[in-house]
């Protein structure tokens, strides 16, 4: 069970007192002792991410004393070398002006081990176990542990399939927790997803596993639940009555980088509509859950899937928008056009940029368009989702009122952190004169901190056994069944206009034309 540790001498605790606009920052709440097998330890993922985060958890007091971590990829290395090459990793991620301390560092290195290994080789696995045993004997750690499928989804399958087979399944393992966390993509279409479920179906129970959508650890997407539900004043106003509509954006300026390969055989919508937006769209318009309880959170979320209509092939086209970007300007420099990018095809049809119009068949929000958004290469790096309230019914102001603008809420994930409101003040003077005016609350400078990695945050989740910001597979399979009808479409119906946008720019102009209310990027 997860326990509340007096804050001692950590950082954080140090900060809360002498910083006033801290307070109320919870105190560190230490994670279930375990250990950790990282499959994947040589690849970016881990590298850039996971051990970064594990360092910083460390260093707030969150891993507990009793951890272990044992990575495990084919790279040879040995426990020395790897635990070099962790350091360095935790080394590149820091802040310059807060470097790596080395009592921290020395007293997590020992816990630090490697294993190199084919996930196609049984042995391999047994000499998994084996260092599992030697680990949990060393280290204390009970019998938890918490297997991390950091590796291509190819190969989740086959990893689940030795662990049952070395006996490292939880079945096996009746004196502690086994829990498995699977990276995203869960599957590539709902086939694939089904698939893959099948697999993991066989060894882990539903409450094993946790399905990584790391957007979801953001913490200003969870602040999506506390504006909702720890106010008053924006839940009354929360629905087709009040609401217009609602705008998710998920834009990038990066193009694709190395990941050529992969994102030529994926594309926008599978890449992020799929999992990241559509999880925003159900926070946000999930109806109030009964407690905090991960499944009570999650039932409601699976209801918001389930009240989408996956869209019949002949409204396709109605509903979404693809595009692929050209050649263009990011930042003042010139930038290659995606079928330039390495490892992409020169003809490839695979969209850069996916643009949706969804409705809730719900009664809060029936006929209120949500509309989705989400590319590369575009003008502005921006998450943020802005939801838009009905017009004035009078105009009180005559053609004053001209210049009045609709009410905007806007809940922005990065890369600011915060919330706006845009409303109507009269500008100053003897004149009626009234224009838009915004409210601003930033998360940095509002609570003194940054927020922290949502890796460290879903990392330490696992380990306290708290699946909340995992995705169920029930709308995971959900989220496939809606997407599907739109990328068999774009699939077999190839679009001759591509590129049709230029690096740089707000994307496609068809865009516009699904939505011409579009916040500008
Ligand atoms: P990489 O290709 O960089 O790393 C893959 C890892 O898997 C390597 O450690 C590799 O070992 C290991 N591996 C692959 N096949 C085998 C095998 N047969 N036996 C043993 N080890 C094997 O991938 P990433 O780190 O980029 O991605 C990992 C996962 O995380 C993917 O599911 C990806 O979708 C997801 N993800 C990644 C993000 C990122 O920023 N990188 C962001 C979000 C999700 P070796 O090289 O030593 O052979």
């Amino acid at each position: 069970m997860a326990k509340t540790i007096p804050a001692p001498k950590t950082d954080g605790a140090s900060h809360v007192a002498a910083n006033p606009l801290r307070e109320g920052i919870e105190s560190n709440r230490v994670a279930d002792p375990c250990t950790i097998v990282f499959f994947g330890a040589s690849g970016d993922l881990f590298k850039r991410m996971l051990m970064p985060a594990v360092y910083s958890l460390r260093a707030k007091d969150i891993l507990p004393s009793n951890f272990g971590l044992i990575g495990f990829a084919r790279t040879p290395y040995t426990d020395d070398q790897f635990r070099d090459y962790c350091k360095r990793a935790v080394q590149q991620d820091q802040d310059p002006d807060a470097p790596l301390k080395d009592a921290l560092w020395n007293d997590l290195a020992k816990r630090i081990g490697y294993l190199t290994g084919d996930f196609d080789d049984t042995k391999h696995f047994q000499a998994l176990k084996a260092r599992l045993d030697d680990y949990e004997k060393q280290f204390g750690a009970g019998h938890n542990r918490l297997f991390y499928l950091a590796t291509p989804p190819s190969v989740f399958p086959k990893i689940i399939e030795q662990l049952q087979k070395a006996g490292l399944d939880p079945v096996s393992n009746p004196n502690g927790w086994s829990r498995i966390i699977v990276e995203k993509p869960f599957g590539t279409d709902l086939a694939s997803a089904r698939a893959l479920q099948t697999e993991v179906e066989k060894v882990f129970t539903e409450n094993q596993v946790y399905r990584i959508d790391h957007y979801l650890g953001k913490e200003t997407v969870q602040d999506i639940m506390a504006l909702r539900f720890a106010n008053t004043i924006f839940e009354p106003i929360w629905s087709r009555n009040y609401v217009q509509s609602v705008h998710i954006t998920a834009a990038e300026t990066l193009g694709v980088e190395a990941r050529g390969a992969y994102y030529d055989n994926a594309g926008a919508l599978r890449d992020m509509i799929q999992n990241h937006v559509l999880n925003l769209l159900a926070l946000v318009a999930m109806e109030p859950p009964a407690s905090s309880d991960a499944d009570a959170i999650r039932n409601e979320k699976y209801k918001v899937f389930s009240a989408i209509e996956p869209p019949a092939p002949e409204h396709v086209f109605q509903m979404s928008v693809r595009g692929q970007y050209g050649p263009g300007t990011i930042g003042g420099q010139h930038v290659a056009g995606y079928r330039s990018e390495p490892d992409v095809s020169p003809t490839s049809n695979a969209e850069t940029y996916a643009a949706l119009k969804l409705y809730i068949n719900s009664w809060r929000w029936a006929g209120v368009p949500f509309f989705l958004r989400s590319g590369k290469r575009l003008a502005r790096k921006a998450s943020e989702i802005a939801i838009t309230f009905n017009p004035i019914p009078h105009r009180l102001f005559g053609e004053k009122s001209d210049t009045i603008e609709q009410n905007v809420l806007v809940i922005k994930i990065q890369p600011d952190e915060g919330v706006s409101i845009r409303f109507n003040a009269k500008v100053p003077g003897q004149k009626n004169h009234i224009r838009g005016v915004t409210m601003d609350f930033n998360y940095g400078t509002g609570f003194g901190v940054q927020s922290a990695p949502a890796y460290e945050r879903l990392l330490a989740d696992a380990m306290r056994g708290d699946a909340t910001l995992f995705t169920r597979w029930d709308a995971v399979q959900r989220a496939w069944e809606i997407v599907m009808p739109i990328l068999d479409v774009w699939q077999s119906i190839k679009d001759r206009s591509f590129p049709n946008y230029a690096a740089g720019s707000e994307g496609p102009d068809a865009a516009k034309t699904l939505n011409p209310g579009w916040r500008i990027l």
